[in-house]
């Protein structure tokens, strides 16, 4: 059996972002996972700014390389589409420009980003990866966990990083998460061919159909012409309602009449694909004795945006930052662990809270018709707005209701 001091199960962006961060640190991993890359991984494929800072404090270079790839679009904005069809386009503000080459936000198809950083992977000789190795159960020794993998290549380690993704086992067990299907969405994706319309600077269109609400339907432009379109919704409305997602999204592209112009001479490349989105609820531990869950497996989707890869790079970061703590401190039970639950949620854990609220407003399609068609003439609005995606004190002010009251009454 092998032996390791830290084991990785997964190697999506989480876990191969926490792999890189220990390798950087001199510390010696082995990162699984079950495929063989490059794989792909069902997701809209929009990749925030939270990436883009995690990878500058990782290796500034690696995101200059990544930045130069031809599979990613660099991404500006967003255009926010209310149930009334008005839209407001939205440049993402960096209050903190890195460097003029690296844009705020890329969008690629996840087979090339994540084998990207695979390959990133591959160059660290302290990363041992083990591709097909599909860890299916864990057992604790006085020595540490020792994983067992369907494969038959069973890996001894003093503590874990779980990062296997939204349909972890480990999620339950250890973790003690139980889903709840409220906060739990399906995704739906399909590539398309020959969309019109999209803004020259690729913003990522965010479309609030009036049927879908609080979630959207959404369509991300992607290098040689290529759109990934897709639709979200959580499972307790799927199922109370008996909806057919995939005929809800079809019928959007169909009948809504803005859609219908901009796909009337597109093409759909690719299958129809599904997975689930575990969005983020509320404070949980996410640690305990000699293991730390991170991305999906710690439920970090943001609730309004649907976002993940980002905050799966910033637990990554941090869990690779506690193993360090840990293995130095030859401490690795629950109590001294919980430090990486700490750190994660002084960075993060404002922003979620604030978004879980956002989601309360979004539900009204009224008030957000109202809002959107008062911002379309003001650039002022759209100037906080904008703010609002990247600054937390302006997102702050915008879950309290008086802000929607002043918009409306042009104040
Ligand atoms: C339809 C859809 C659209 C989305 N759109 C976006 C978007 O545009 N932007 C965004 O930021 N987020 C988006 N997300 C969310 C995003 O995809 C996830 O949050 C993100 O992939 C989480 O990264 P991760 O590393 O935690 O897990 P994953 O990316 O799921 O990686 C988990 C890895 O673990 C491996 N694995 C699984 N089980 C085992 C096992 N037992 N043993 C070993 N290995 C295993 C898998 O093969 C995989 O490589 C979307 C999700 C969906 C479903």
């Amino acid at each position: 059996m092998k032996q390791t001091d830290v084991c990785i199960v997964g190697a999506g962006p989480a876990g191969a972002i926490a792999a890189l961060f220990l390798a950087k640190e001199g510390i010696n991993c082995i990162l699984t996972d079950k495929a063989k890359f490059p794989r792909d991984k069902i997701c809209g494929d929009g990749i925030s700014g939270w990436v883009v800072s995690v990878l500058y404090e990782l290796d500034k270079d690696l995101l200059l390389r990544l930045a130069k790839q031809p599979f990613l679009l660099h991404s500006y904005g967003i255009r926010i589409v209310a149930p009334n069809s008005k839209y407001i386009d939205l440049p993402f503000i960096d209050n903190n420009p890195v460097d003029q080459r690296i844009p705020p936000g890329f969008i690629g198809r996840r087979i090339d980003f994540d084998n990207f950083l695979i390959e990133e992977v591959k160059k660290k000789k302290e990363i041992e990866l083990s591709e097909e190795t599909e860890i299916i159960k864990y057992r604790k020794n006085t020595e540490g966990i020792t994983l067992i993998s369907k494969e038959g290549k069973d890996i001894s380690a003093r503590m874990v990083i779980y990062a296997n993704g939204a349909n972890s086992g480990f999620m339950k067990d250890p973790g003690g998460i139980i889903k709840d299907n409220k906060y739990t969405l399906t995704g739906l994706k399909a590539y398309y061919k020959g969309v019109t319309g999209f803004h020259p600077q690729n913003y990522v269109e965010l479309h609030f159909l009036k049927k879908l609400l609080p979630c959207y339907f959404w369509i991300f432009p992607l290098p040689d012409g290529l759109a990934n379109v897709g639709v979200g919704l959580d499972q307790y409305r799927i199922s109370k309602k008996k909806i057919n997602l995939k005929e809800k999204m079809l019928e959007a592209i169909e009948t809504v009449p803005y859609l219908k112009e901009r796909f009337a001479n597109s093409e759909m490349v690719s299958k129809i694909q599904a997975y689930g989105l575990p969005l983020w609820d509320r404070k949980r531990r996410i640690s305990g004795d000699r293991y730390m869950l991170t991305g999906d497996v710690a439920s970090l989707i943001d609730p309004v945006t649907g976002e993940g890869i980002g905050h799966a790079a910033i637990s990554g970061m941090l869990a690779a930052r506690q193993a360090k703590r840990s293995l130095k401190a030859n401490d690795f039970t629950a109590d001294f662990m919980e430090q990486y639950d700490q750190s994660l949620y002084d960075k993060i854990g404002k922003e979620l809270n604030i978004s879980s609220k956002i989601a309360k407003f979004i539900k009204h399609a009224w008030l957000f018709n109202a809002v959107v068609n008062r911002t379309v003439n003001s650039k002022t609005l759209q100037h906080r707005l904008s703010l609002a995606m990247t600054d937390l004190e302006v997102r702050q002010r915008l879950k309290k209701p008086s802000v929607y009251l002043k918009v409306l009454l042009g104040r």
